[in-house]
């Protein structure tokens, strides 16, 4: 790489002005790309496929009320999406989800059905078998079984690749069956024989050899978590949607195209490395293809790698690992009886006991809702399928939809609710990229890096790459961005380093 601080600025900034760049994409990975590249002057068109941008966040209007309709919240693990959202002056949006509701249960359970959620543990993984929240799901003999665990000689433990295999193992059946599964199917849409206990939960293997135990080590962890900051989400008064409006604006107002219904075809790479977009013929712009100095592409994996595999030799060599298809059905409901918040801010289901894979309670949740919805009026989420399961919503009418959205919400919340009550309903089906917490993954999206990272000024973001959640989405695509930025800035100085034509 060539000494930056040789350059001249201003033929630096004149340069940066004069680039332009391509985003494919417009979900948040796409636009947080297009926003780092326009801070530098440089001209940026982000193409979206789709009608709208933003992605798997998806907002709209249900029964009157702007509700989000995908991704709800976000991890202030990090502080790196609460600074995207001071730098578009949305810090006074930004709310904590209630606290008065208790937090979420579990439903589902042999014998007593919903209980609240255990606190304290780790991904489901309790640190007290004997504390009465766990206790009561568990019931004695689960308890005892799970309390052995701290009995078992510490030469057994050794490494675990599988969650499953190590809490069925360690603490029994009932754990795995009755706290972790909900925990990760409902998170991860994954069952956990197929979750990497390093990724979902990094430093407990560590943390089971120094204390000798599952339970020991899910102990320390979690009081390791709980001294440390941003182990919560927040979300936003008006919805996550305000983000990708903000976002929107403010790269119109940098000079950004942001052309939606138009989706990117093919990439051509052009003699001194530029690049040429094509698009789908039916772009409503005529598809005139685009000319670029740099691209990155921001969509999920399979279009990602269609797009790249020509240019990045080994991408081909693995095929996109499909992730779960999710549907959230939003029901407003005339429901005063759900004022009193009976499964707290929501509901994991043991998997198997349910059609429905978990509910959110939003008006128990969050209170921004409640101030715009009329009295008695609530808004509840219930998603379906998972990794190993379709969506029992799939191929039914919306009227079948809403039956089986109100019998699986009446069954959850313990409350019966009724055709009349429903205000409105709204079916959103989601493809969800591969958690990176699955076995594997991990592995998969480095050699995907790998293979992409020698395209020149071409990068790739998003959550098939960085992981699921906004929280990692955010931070993944401003370092990739700036990757690119510098390639596209300096790498035609740097080949000619390399091949001694400039003094540096
Ligand atoms: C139901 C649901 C709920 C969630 N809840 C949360 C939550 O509460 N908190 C949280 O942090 N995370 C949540 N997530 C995860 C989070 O929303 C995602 O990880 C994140 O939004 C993904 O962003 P992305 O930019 O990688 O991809 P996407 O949002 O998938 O965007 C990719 C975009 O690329 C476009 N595209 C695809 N192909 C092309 C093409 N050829 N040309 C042009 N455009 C193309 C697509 O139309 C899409 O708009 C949720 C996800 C889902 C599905």
């Amino acid at each position: 790489m060539a000494d930056e601080s040789a350059y001249d600025l201003v033929e630096l900034h004149e340069k940066a002005t004069q680039t332009r760049i391509v985003v494919i994409g417009a979900g948040i990975g796409g636009l947080v790309s297009a926003l780092e590249f326009a801070k530098l002057g440089m001209q940026v068109t982000v193409v979206e496929a789709g009608p709208r941008a933003g992605g798997a966040i998806r907002s709209g209007e249900v029964a009157g009320l702007p509700l989000d309709l995908g991704a709800e919240s976000f991890a202030t693990r990090g502080g790196h999406v609460r600074r995207l959202l001071d730098e578009l002056g949305l810090s006074d949006r930004v709310v904590d989800p209630e606290t008065g509701a208790g937090g979420a249960w579990v439903a589902g359970v042999p014998r007593i059905g919903a209980a609240p959620l255990p606190k304290g543990g780790v991904l489901g993984i309790p640190a007290n078998p004997f504390a009465d929240d766990v206790r009561r799901v568990l019931g004695w003999g689960g308890a005892w079984r799970a309390y052995v665990d701290r009995l078992r000689p510490v030469l057994t433990i050794g490494h675990a690749d599988s969650l499953g295999a190590l809490v069925a193992s360690r603490v029994g059946r009932k754990v795995l069956d009755r706290l972790v599964a909900p925990v990760t199917t409902g998170v991860y849409s994954a069952s956990p024989e197929l979750i990497d206990p390093d990724v979902a939960a990094p430093g407990l293997n560590a943390a089971i050899t120094r204390a000798g135990s599952l339970t020991g080590g899910v102990a320390m962890l979690a009081e390791e978590r709980r001294s440390a900051p941003g182990g919560a989400v927040q979300g936003m008064r008006g919805g996550m949607g305000a983000l990708v409006d903000a976002l929107v604006e403010r790269l119109e107002r940098d000079g950004v195209e942001v052309r939606t219904g138009a989706a990117a075809e093919s990439l051509e790479r052009r003699p001194g490395d530029e690049w040429r977009v094509h698009l789908a013929a039916d772009d409503e712009d005529g598809a005139e293809p685009l000319d670029a100095h740099g691209v990155v592409v921001a969509t999920e994996e399979g279009a990602a790698r269609r797009l790249l595999a020509a240019h990045a030799p080994g991408l081909d060599e693995d095929a996109p690992v499909p992730g779960p298809i999710v549907d959230i059905v939003t029901l407003v409901l005339d429901a005063p009886e759900l004022d009193a918040k009976p499964r707290g801010t929501g509901v994991l289901t043991v998997p198997g006991s349910h059609r429905a894979k978990a509910l959110t309670h939003a008006t128990a949740k969050w209170a921004w809702i409640v101030d715009a919805a009329d009295p008695g009026v609530h808004v509840v989420r219930v998603s379906f399928g998972s990794a190993s399961e379709e969506p029992a919503t799939s191929g039914l009418r919306d009227e079948e939809v809403a039956e089986l959205a109100l019998a699986e919400a009446s069954q959850l919340l313990g409350v019966t609710l009724t055709r009349d009550q429903l205000r409105d309903q709204r079916l959103e089906r989601y493809a969800q990229s591969q958690p990176a917490s699955t076995i594997g993954q991990k592995q998969h999206t480095a050699r995907a890096r790998a293979a992409i990272r020698t395209v020149p000024c071409v990068g790739a973001v998003g959550a098939w790459l960085a992981g699921t959640g906004l929280a990692q989405v955010v931070p993944d695509a401003i370092a990739e961005t700036d990757r690119v930025r510098r390639a596209v800035l300096f790498e035609s100085d740097a080949a000619s380093d390399a091949s001694g034509e400039k003094d540096s």
